[in-house]
């Protein structure tokens, strides 16, 4: 066992399962939650314990004594109502950190609203990463930190082969800081500015979206 940390998922749709699944391999107790009977018990063999419960129901909540639970996850999809119920009963019940699934933006805002410590948005994201990918081949990796601020891993374009961090001068040209080159097994952190870009670096930047974008479109 990694560590003693506990975890709680709530809601095994594809979101909730393959957390739940992470967890549990990476090495941590995990308990899985679900209304549906059926769900429970095709996944009993993936986590530490499986429990068919209806969490929008207080005493269901209080009786899986899910407060002593480090983290709880909240992956109920379509059902906003149940979703955002079980997010507050869980705050009620002074869960110390809750991470709930959010469907669009307003659902997102409501969460952070009732006490959610952190919202994700796994389709949006996804979609994110998808598109950033298929515009450029060489974008590897992207995550948006803000509306303004993201992190990409990119393949070193030809362009930049052969230079200097200093001579590429990305942080004027596009206001983006290179953070890491990922070589072969290696991992540079943080590169010094009369690191030489080889071919097949991988780079790791963060920056303005707008420059990471033009930067994207480097070949
Ligand atoms: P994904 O895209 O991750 O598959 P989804 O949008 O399909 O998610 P749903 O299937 O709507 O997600 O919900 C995930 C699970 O949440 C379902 O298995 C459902 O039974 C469970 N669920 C819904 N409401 C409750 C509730 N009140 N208590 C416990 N589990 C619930």
């Amino acid at each position: 066992m990694k560590s003693n940390k506990q975890f709680a998922v709530i809601g095994l749709g594809r979101f909730g399962t393959s957390v739940a699944s992470a967890l549990y391999n990476l090495g941590y107790e995990v308990l899985a939650i679900d209304a549906d009977e059926e769900r429970i018990q095709k996944f009993s063999e993936e986590v530490t314990h499986v429990v068919q419960a209806d969490t929008t129901d207080e005493n269901s909540l209080k009786a899986l004594g899910i407060r002593n639970f480090d983290v709880v996850v909240v992956a109920i999809g379509e059902d906003i109502q149940a979703n955002v119920l079980t997010t507050l009963l869980l705050k009620d019940l002074g869960v110390k950190y809750i991470v709930a699934k959010a469907r669009n933006e307003l659902h997102g805002k409501m969460l952070a609203k009732i006490g959610a410590d952190r919202v994700v948005y796994p389709e949006r994201d996804m979609g994110q990463r998808v598109a950033h990918n298929l515009v450029s081949t060489n974008v590897l990796e992207y995550i948006e930190l803000s509306p303004v601020l993201s992190i990409v891993e990119i393949t070193a374009p030809k362009a930049l082969v052969g230079k200097s961090l200093a001579e590429t001068n990305l942080r004027a040209k596009y206001e983006v800081n290179v953070v890491a080159i990922k070589r072969d097994e290696e991992l540079i952190v943080p590169p010094l500015p009369d690191e030489k870009i080889k071919p097949g670096d991988i780079l790791i930047f963060v920056g303005h979206t707008k420059g990471i974008q033009k930067l994207e479109e480097l070949e």
